[in-house]
């Protein structure tokens, strides 16, 4: 599986898989469509199907357009049936999606929304968390609880550490000010953010990150209780 970043928006990134193969694709939460209509024409891909973590504009926005021009089909959560429009196949939790091109668990990851999910490949280990799981951060909990957050957050951390993150938003640098207030000392932090300045410098985006990189270095996902983790939303949102 090849996997093509494709920077939309001010900040959105939307993510081509692509079985090398024979060019058949998927896409996961194109913002717009062009820079993805793009890549794909220059390319000569096969969009088959269109993968959506959660029904916010940056993440769907791009759907009808792709839809329509390569006739794939949407995938999105049971709850969103009523708010991603036209989606193809209902997609619940824990299902395992299985064709011929790829394979994947859908994980039920509530907080930012309450119909958010993530993508997780599981063969190749490498998991697509949109809004929920950002590299030294996590989305702003806007229609679920903190408890919701907190237990979607405590799933992501029992993925394998050699997991791939790939995330809906290039908020890394700005994120690592936060955890670098709170956690100050922390010499994994130090050293993530000199890797990610290296790659943002040169002109890369920062994903992906990795499950064992955000167990060392994301406040979030280092707060022991929800306790923890609420108040450090709580400064977060107001910081
Ligand atoms: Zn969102
Ligand atoms: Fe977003």
């Amino acid at each position: 599986m090849k996997i093509q970043i494709i920077k939309c928006l001010k900040d959105n990134f939307s993510y081509l898989l692509i079985n090398e193969k024979n060019l058949d694709a998927y896409v996961i939460d194109p913002g717009e469509a062009e820079p993805v209509l793009n890549y794909i024409e220059t390319n000569q891909i096969n969009l088959k199907y269109i993968l959506n973590t959660h029904h916010h504009g940056d993440h769907i926005d791009g759907n009808n357009i792709l839809k329509k021009k390569f006739n794939a089909k949407i995938l999105a959560f049971e709850n969103d049936r009523d708010r991603i429009p036209m989606i193809d196949i209902i997609l619940k939790d824990a299902q395992i999606w299985n064709d011929d091109i790829f394979k994947f668990k859908v994980i039920h990851v509530p907080g930012h929304t309450l119909g958010h999910i993530c993508f997780y490949f599981f063969k190749e280990k490498i998991i697509f968390t949109g809004d929920t799981l950002f590299s030294l951060g996590c989305g702003r909990v806007f229609e679920g609880s903190h408890n919701d957050m907190f237990n979607s957050l405590s799933k992501l951390k029992k993925l394998p550490p050699e997991t791939d993150i790939y995330f809906g938003h290039e908020y890394t640098l700005n994120n690592s000010i936060f955890c670098k207030k709170i956690d100050k000392n922390n010499p994994h932090l130090k050293k993530k953010i000199l890797k990610v300045k290296k790659k943002l410098d040169s002109g890369q985006p920062s994903v992906p990150s990795s499950i064992k990189d955000e167990l060392e270095c994301n406040i979030f996902l280092r707060a022991k209780n929800l306790k923890e983790f609420s108040k450090l939303r709580n400064l977060k949102d107001n910081f």
